[in-house]
């Protein structure tokens, strides 16, 4: 198990020690704060940590969490729904699963999105919406957020478990030795997406707020939706020119010599336990 300092040196001089890992979260949900911490303590572990900033202490979830909380938690729901982006509207006709019973509550809950097939309109009507919200920039994906509540004329809620960590909690978390924190912007917007002024304010306030709350400066940043059509070749250009001095993508391959420093790849841990994990491990590892 390595640093991310580790990693960089050993990047920088060709000499990565054969099956290391190191451990990256990114967003800056508490769960890190509460649950992460303590047992990489506990195991002595390194650990980096990519923050989001503008979510820093928001009553607002993630907008994926909050599409979740609209699409599958709540137990009533319009009958149609219809949000406006620019020139396009979209429509939903959510029954027979506008209003949930135990069972479809059950179903919708329990629901993988890596394995289990669409089987009804909530499930379509979630996927739908957040495939257009991942294209958009803040204002006009918080105005169709905002659109789905007044159709049901019901507010948000944050839920404690579905949080980012607030600014006092980012300082307390930071003062261990054992971890690192690097930028993952500020919105969380697909940089691709954006034209390039957007997303170099993105990538540089994400740098500047993450330094001044921890005080520190930011040396490492990690790509939302980090495969490379979600960020593009600009935006590695920019984190560069900005003085980072590491990236971090998902694009999940090994990293090796040949990795860039401004899009080391990663792989996307999946929801297993015990002997599942160690068998993904060792496929990884080849
Ligand atoms: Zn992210």
């Amino acid at each position: 198990m390595i640093s991310y300092e580790e990693l960089v040196v050993a990047l920088k001089k060709d000499k990565l020690p054969s099956k290391s890992v190191c451990i990256t979260f990114d967003d800056g949900y508490l769960d890190n704060l509460e649950v992460a911490k303590p047992l990489l303590e506990k195991h002595g572990l390194p650990c980096l940590f990519f923050i989001a900033t503008g979510y820093i202490g928001k009553v607002r979830e993630f907008w994926w969490d909050e599409l979740e909380q609209y699409f599958l938690c709540k137990h009533e729901l319009p009958k149609n729904i219809s949000i406006e982006s620019g020139d396009s509207k979209i429509d939903f006709s959510l029954a027979p699963w506008d209003n949930l019973d135990k069972e479809k509550s059950i179903v919708l809950r329990s629901w993988n999105a890596a394995q289990d097939a669409l089987n009804n309109p909530r499930l379509e009507a979630f996927l739908s919406c957040q495939k257009l919200l991942k294209t958009l920039d803040i204002n006009e994906r918080e105005n169709c957020l905002n659109q789905l509540w007044e159709q049901c004329s019901e507010a948000p809620v944050c839920r404690q478990s579905y949080r980012a960590m607030h600014k006092e909690e980012l300082i307390r978390f930071n003062a261990s030795p054992l971890f690192t924190f690097g930028a993952h912007t500020v919105n969380h917007c697909a940089l691709s997406r954006l034209p390039y002024k957007r997303m170099k304010q993105e990538i540089v306030a994400s740098k500047n707020e993450l330094g001044k709350i921890i005080n520190e400066n930011t040396v490492t940043f990690s790509y939302p939706f980090g495969f490379s059509e979600n960020y593009g070749k600009d935006a590695v250009q920019v984190v560069d020119e900005a003085g980072f001095e590491s990236a971090f993508s998902v694009n999940s391959c090994r990293v090796d010599r040949h990795s860039n420093i401004f899009e080391i790849p990663r792989f996307q841990v999946p929801d297993l336990s015990g002997d599942n994990f160690r068998k993904w491990l060792h496929s990884v590892y080849g």
